[in-house]
């Protein structure tokens, strides 16, 4: 056995109305003035926040926006001087978690991450951010959420529009990971639980408010962001991150829809790490049982429906192509033009 696993030094809280516990974690990080990021339609569950850490909080700033746009960033750093944040307390999703290491890169502030999708940003040193239209990721330590707050309870406020697709986002990066050049046992471990966690989550999920449910999301969320953050990104990613950095789309989506048929893919480049995807899912066909569940979930289900155009995806190559996060620098832009054509017609892979 030989392998490499760069493991994350993170404290991780778990449990149903965890969120009182906020104020605390603060103290044991050292902040006294948290600035509260969030996005605009969670402002006011960033006011009850503010209310509940008192003192500790400096400003509510629900400024954050989808992918992590630079200018966004200035604006917010501004806050964060005139304030004298000395640190950061996020409630959100991955937007508003890219806003927060955004921050923290540029001022190594410590961030409390309170998490309320399956999006997994808070458990990876990845920071992506778009300028200009073109999404840039890089990896830092300093991006690394020193402490998460993960409370089920939190996810009742999420839309229905958008549980499902968040759910199969946090499976893309599980299987993403379990597909990519550089897995290795302990990442491969912690991806097909995370598998096995979503699959569990995502019927009772759909069918009405549910904690068991919640938990399970949210846990299948935490192992599939940490073991994503371990490894090269594979096809999977390369793909989302062009289409989602050019053409604003929803991120959950995006992965949502591209996933059976990038799984397709994999199942002849990565078969090994594909049969273990089906161990998880516990089902043969990998491809065909995700296009079931995206089905499911989606309420546009393909890239046609998504509003893009035949052009557009000759563009998304083109980036893709580019874009250097991808590991399987053996992938051809026509390979990645038939991935995106397939989702585009949304038929069964
Ligand atoms: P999101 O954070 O934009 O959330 C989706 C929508 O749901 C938003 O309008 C948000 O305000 C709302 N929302 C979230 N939680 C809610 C709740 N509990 N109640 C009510 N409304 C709620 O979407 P996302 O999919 O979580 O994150 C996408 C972003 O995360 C993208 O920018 C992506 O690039 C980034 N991301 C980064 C990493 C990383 O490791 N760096 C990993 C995954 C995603």
């Amino acid at each position: 056995m030989n392998f490499v696993y760069q493991g994350n030094n993170q404290r991780v809280v778990f449990a149903a109305g965890a969120r009182s516990r906020a104020g605390e974690e603060l103290d044991l990080l050292g902040v006294s003035r948290a600035m509260i990021i969030t996005t605009p339609p969670q402002a006011d569950s960033a006011a009850s926040f503010a209310r509940l850490i008192g003192d500790r909080a400096s400003i509510v700033y629900p400024g954050a926006q989808m992918y992590t746009p630079t200018n966004v960033t200035e604006g917010a750093l501004t806050a964060v001087s005139s304030v004298k944040a000395d640190g950061i307390l996020v409630i959100g999703g991955g937007t508003a978690i890219g806003l927060s290491k955004a921050i923290a890169f540029r001022t190594d502030l410590p961030q409390l991450v309170i998490p309320t999708t399956f999006a997994g940003s808070e458990m990876t040193r990845i920071l992506e951010e778009v300028e200009r239209g073109i999404k840039k990721t890089q990896r830092s330590p300093k991006v690394l959420p020193e402490t998460v707050i993960y409370d089920p309870e939190l996810v009742a406020g999420l839309p229905l529009r958008v549980v499902g697709p968040s759910a199969m986002t946090a499976m893309a990066h599980a299987i993403d990971a379990l597909c990519a050049v550089d897995a290795n046992p302990i990442s491969s471990l912690l991806a097909e639980e995370a598998i096995r966690a979503l699959r569990r989550a995502l019927p009772r999920l759909l069918a009405g408010p549910n904690e068991a449910a919640w938990a399970d999301a949210l846990y299948g969320a935490c192992l599939a962001g940490t073991c994503l953050g371990t490894v090269a990104m594979g096809i999977h990613h390369k793909i989302c991150h062009a289409l989602g950095g050019a053409f604003d789309l929803s991120h959950a989506d995006v992965h949502c829809i591209l996933l059976p048929y990038t799984a397709a893919f994999n199942r002849n480049t990565a078969s090994k790490a594909v049969q273990r995807v089906a161990r998880a899912l516990e089902g043969d066909d990998v491809p065909s049982a995700l296009y079931d569940m995206m089905l499911e979930v989606e309420t546009q289900p393909s890239l046609k429906a998504l509003g893009l155009t035949r052009a557009a995806l000759e563009r998304a190559a083109d980036l893709a192509m580019k874009n250097p996060c991808g590991s399987s620098s053996q992938v051809t832009r026509e390979e990645i033009l038939q991935i995106l054509f397939a989702a585009y017609e949304g038929k069964r892979p």
